[in-house]
């Protein structure tokens, strides 16, 4: 308060642009309506730019068509939904599910669940101390019982960007099948899902400056046909007579009830205001954010990098010598400087290095060189 912001925690979410705020503001000034249902000119609008994003977010992932871009209310959700519906039909007792150690408890919890329910296991990729993944390891645990492999495109902890490519490639080999979290990795770098050749992408829209609220799960169409729904209501139905129900085709077999139709027309302004700014811009820019504060991070003595992995997205978590997160945290933020501590919904992680947390910086478009020196000196002070 009384200071200028530098934002760093851009991980958890992202500031929103003007041209989001205003996109929120003119559906609900001018066409706000519920959609798919509606004859008025109102709801017609409002379909019309609902519909509008997911073509954006098709082009956005590269995906091979509209009908398998799935509007949810975030990573999560699009994570569970895989879960109770997919996974509910196909894990069956002795199966095996093989997650990372550096999964957010959203790419854990839900497959622990189903384990549970189905006596099935979860089997964990293992890191080395530079938070990379063993692959060796993996391959080992690829065998006859691997039904799914969930994994992290890139950790909102370490910044790692894992080889999903190869990842899929291995396991598709074996006949499972592959969701990715998108979750960090889509504000970042490009993203094209046939190429990746992934069978589900999950990802927020809060995290590449659109609102909250609003995600996506792409699947691949076979499956998605394939699996149960997931909520019933309206929507998400063809024909409802109390002896039989048939359901609707993709992607509102899914999409039950109404849905975040603010947010999801937004979203679309924040695909565009990305594009403009030019992706590959964007993540040069950010790389040299990453660059220049792993640097300046390293000069201060006791600051330790959790996360030293080749290849990184732009996150930086560390750990002060006798000092806990949280402290340096609070000090940064009577400053102004915007970081998150503490475990960032990865607990297994921080058991793998031994530490109760961490703090992390993480940048975005708007952020600064002159914003990184704010952190460094805070934080300078903070330790003493
Ligand atoms: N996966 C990763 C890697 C994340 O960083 C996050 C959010 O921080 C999530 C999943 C969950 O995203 P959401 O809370 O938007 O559902």
């Amino acid at each position: 308060k009384g200071r200028p912001l530098v934002y760093f925690d851009n991980a958890a979410t992202s500031q929103k642009p003007q041209v989001v705020i205003d996109a929120l503001v003119n559906y609900y000034s001018n066409y706000n309506a519920n959609i798919h249902r509606g004859i008025h000119t109102l709801a017609e609008e409002a379909t019309a730019a609902f519909e509008e994003t997911r073509d954006a977010v098709q082009q956005f992932i590269h995906a091979a068509s509209r009908e398998q871009i799935v509007f949810t209310r975030g990573t999560t959700e699009s994570i569970n939904l895989v879960a109770y519906t997919w996974g509910r039909q196909n894990i069956k007792a002795g199966d095996e599910i093989i997650i990372s150690a550096m999964e957010h408890h959203s790419n854990i919890v839900p497959w622990q669940i189903i384990c549970e329910e189905k006596k099935a296991a979860l089997r964990i990729i293992p890191v080395n101390d530079n938070g990379e993944l063993l692959m060796d390891e993996y391959q080992k645990l690829i065998g006859p019982k691997t039904k799914l492999v969930s994994i992290v495109h890139a950790s909102n902890v370490l910044g790692t960007v894992n080889p999903v490519k190869e990842i899929i490639r291995l396991v598709h080999a074996a006949g499972a099948i592959v969701l990715v979290d998108g979750a960090q990795s889509s504000v970042h770098l490009d993203i094209d899902v046939q190429d990746m050749d992934c069978d589900f992408f999950a990802f927020s829209a809060h995290k590449i400056y659109g609102p909250t609220g609003a995600g996506v799960l792409y699947g691949r169409k076979k499956i998605l046909e394939s699996m149960p729904v997931f909520m019933g209501g309206g929507e998400m139905i063809k024909e409802v007579t109390f002896a039989k129900t048939t359901y609707n085709d993709l992607p509102y077999k899914f999409e039950a009830g109404t849905p975040n139709i603010a947010d999801v027309i937004a979203f679309k302004a924040a695909l565009q205001f990305l594009q403009n700014a030019g992706k590959a811009r964007v993540r040069k820019h950010e790389h040299e954010l990453l660059l220049y504060a792993t640097g300046r991070l390293e000069e201060i003595p006791g600051v330790r990098i959790i996360g030293r992995a080749k290849e990184k997205v732009s996150v930086i978590s560390f750990v002060v010598d006798k000092t806990h997160p949280q402290d340096i945290g609070i000090l940064l933020d009577n400053r102004g400087i915007a970081v998150r501590t503490g475990h960032h919904c990865a607990e297994p992680l921080m058991q793998r290095f031994n530490i109760p947390g961490t703090v992390r910086a993480s940048f975005a478009v708007y952020n600064t060189k002159e914003e990184v020196d704010e952190l460094v000196s805070g934080l300078q002070k903070a330790i003493k």
